[in-house]
């Protein structure tokens, strides 16, 4: 069974997806082209496994061992040509993506499995850069990625059964629930999420209630453990845009028009959490709702 893989892309994700590895036991190599990302993750992994020591949900023998499971580099030619599963979690953009899974495809032997951590690319076209198509496949991720049950484990076309079954294996072996799909723009996840979080902002820019208020009431009346804005704002608004322009793209379906108002916000360096606002206000980490000039 695999015991070592290697993850492309150390942000948000690519952290994520390394501790969950290491924390299973598993050895992981982690790669990213920016050194000050790797050491960032780094950072952000060990903070985490402190917080779960602190919370007496692991031991500090544990931290360390996970610790000691993950080893960073800034180039694949540090790894085994013989990895037997890479995932790759670098930046959402389809010519890196092509670009990084021809490297792969051509660093690694015939054997190694290459997944995409994608949110929103086609599996199949990011398959297409390859020549073993059959052996790439979307292992999707929820974010943060140590507390997430869901790896939504997507089949490009020519995806075959035996990667799938592996693939489901090792979700399985880190603790995960893989669900397949097939496909097609915004898999499940993000083609149910999307819309629902769009229809939000809609809500909102229509006037039909405060920020507060929608969110208190998917909150208060669906169970959700975020509202829809919040959660905006914690994915980020360019991203949420982007998906509901590849979904708009994909099925040419009106359905999927962003708001006008997330284009403002994203055209406006609005974008959540990372930018400090959204339809929120995290400036010095309070958490207020942001009076927007136009809508409230
Ligand atoms: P991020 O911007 O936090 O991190 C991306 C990392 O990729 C950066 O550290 C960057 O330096 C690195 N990178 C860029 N080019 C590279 C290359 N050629 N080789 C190696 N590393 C490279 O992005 P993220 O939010 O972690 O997203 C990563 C992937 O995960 C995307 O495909 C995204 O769609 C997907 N995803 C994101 C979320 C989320 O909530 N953020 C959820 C599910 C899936």
């Amino acid at each position: 069974m695999i015991k070592g893989i290697v993850i492309i892309g150390a942000g948000t994700m690519g952290n994520g997806i390394a501790h969950t590895f290491a924390q299973s036991n598993f050895k992981v190599d982690l790669i990213d082209v920016s050194q000050v990302s790797l050491d960032k993750a780094m950072k952000t992994i060990s903070n985490n496994l402190e917080r779960m020591v602190t919370k007496e949900k692991i031991s500090e023998l544990e931290k360390i061992n996970t610790l000691n499971n993950i080893t960073t580099s800034t180039s694949i030619k540090n790894t085994s040509k013989n990895t037997d599963l890479v995932i790759e979690a670098a930046t959402e953009n389809l010519d890196l993506k092509l670009k990084i899974f021809k490297e792969l495809d051509d660093y690694y032997t015939e054997n190694t499995l290459l997944a995409s951590n994608t949110s929103s690319i086609s599996i199949t076209q990011i398959a297409s850069a390859t020549n073993r198509p059959h052996k790439v496949i979307g292992m999707h991720f929820m974010n943060p990625v140590p507390l997430m049950k869901l790896v939504e484990v997507i089949k490009g076309y020519e995806t075959n059964l035996a990667t799938l079954n592996l693939i489901t294996e090792i979700a399985k072996l880190i603790n995960k629930e893989p669900v397949e799909v097939n496909d097609y723009p915004g898999f499940i996840a993000n083609r149910i999420l999307l819309p629902m979080i769009n229809e939000a902002i809609e809500s909102l820019h229509h006037g039909v209630s405060s920020v507060k208020n929608i969110d208190d009431i998917m909150k208060l009346g669906m169970g959700h453990p975020m509202g829809p804005l919040q959660l905006a704002d914690f994915i980020g608004l360019d991203v949420c845009l982007s998906i509901l322009n590849v979904m708009y793209k994909g099925f040419k379906s009106p359905k999927y028009v962003a708001s006008p108002l997330l284009v403002n916000m994203v055209q406006a360096g609005k974008l959540g959490i990372k930018s400090k606002e959204g339809f929120y206000d995290y400036s010095n980490n309070k958490k207020a709702e942001v009076v927007s000039k136009q809508f409230q």
